[in-house]
């Protein structure tokens, strides 16, 4: 039986990839300081007998020694979340990207345990080299853009972890996902397929930012949960880095439609600038879409759920 710990446990993705693990036999221990991650999450999980949970920041070390030291394998996904998020607590978000990840990689070290590491596709930053491959180059704007020192903190993970890897010999497997959605996820971060759908179901306008003609392809979370438990099992992905995503790409605009269209909605769609949906200066990527051949090669992964299926879900858990 494995022993998993899944920091960011408590969170939209990590309560999932929890459950899964649960079923596929696993034990489970999370830790997470609910910063972001809400308990809802992992509330119908207390009391299984392979699950347990610690309400903790990962910047304690000590609480990691303890728990990196007892488990196999870290799925190290606590970190900050969401554009509007990083920038309302750009400090914060840096520290925790780069010094919680320091800690998860050097207590991992120790036992030599698997560290898979929970990347974004914000390290391509606005690249316009479509669909974005692992290895290619990345295009990040100033400084001063609260985004890109978040996509530069991600980047240095990865780094770090290959670093790791590369001359400690740990074993370390990365992921990037591709805005990845589905039922627990709060727009309160801002994520904008839970807002539109919220937006939509109370009636109110949903509100696109920019022209609406940037792109996405949104990925479910069941895909991205099954996918990151099957390269953390694969041999050949160690020392490598996944995008996990769809290749479908949609429009913001277009998004919004289909959101009012499916929940049955009399909403209208209104236009918001960046500058003041976000921060004076606020840069967008247009084109955001992935290259899934590696990850298809290593594991043979498809995306299976379709947008419609993905939004009909997010529409199911928030009218819950
Ligand atoms: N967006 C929007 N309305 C919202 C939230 C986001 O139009 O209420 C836009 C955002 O500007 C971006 C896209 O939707 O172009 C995806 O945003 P999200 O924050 O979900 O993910 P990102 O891909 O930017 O990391």
């Amino acid at each position: 039986m494995t022993k998993a710990l899944i920091t960011g446990g408590a969170g939209f993705i990590g309560s999932h990839l929890a459950e899964k693990l649960l079923e596929k036999g696993d034990e489970v221990t999370v830790i997470d300081d609910l910063s972001t991650g809400s308990f809802q999450n992992i509330a119908h999980l207390e009391g299984h007998a392979r699950f347990r949970y610690v309400i903790d920041t990962i910047l304690n070390e000590n609480a990691m020694a303890d728990l990196v030291g007892e488990c196999d394998k870290v799925y190290h996904l606590a970190a900050a979340v969401g554009v509007e998020y990083v920038i309302d607590n750009i400090l914060k978000s840096l520290q925790i990207n780069i010094r919680g990840t320091e800690i998860v990689l050097e207590q991992a070290n120790v036992g030599k345990k698997k560290v898979i590491l929970f990347s974004t596709s914000e390290v391509y930053g606005k690249s316009n080299a479509l669909p974005f491959k692992e290895d290619q180059d990345r295009l990040m704007g100033p400084t001063i853009i609260h985004r890109w020192g978040y996509a530069v903190t991600k980047a240095l993970d990865e780094i770090l972890a290959l670093a790791y890897h590369r001359e400690k010999k740990l074993p370390v497997v990365i992921v990037r996902c591709f805005n990845t959605c589905g039922p627990r996820q709060t727009g309160q971060y801002g994520m904008v397929l839970p807002r539109f759908v919220r937006q939509a179901l109370l009636g109110h306008p949903v509100m696109v930012y920019g022209d609406g003609k940037q792109t996405r392809c949104f990925t479910s979370v069941f895909d991205v949960v099954d996918a990151v438990i099957a390269l953390g099992e694969e041999e050949k992905a160690v020392g490598s880095i996944f995008n996990i995503g769809s290749d479908h790409e949609i429009s913001i605009h277009d998004l919004a439609k289909r959101v009012i269209e499916l929940s049955g909605s009399s909403s209208e769609i209104e236009f918001l600038p960046y500058e003041k949906a976000y921060e004076e200066g606020f840069e967008d990527m247009r084109r955001r879409v992935p290259d899934l051949s590696r990850i298809h090669d290593t594991i043979g992964y498809e995306p299976k759920v379709d947008l419609d299926s993905l939004i009909s879900s997010v529409i199911h858990y928030f009218k819950k």
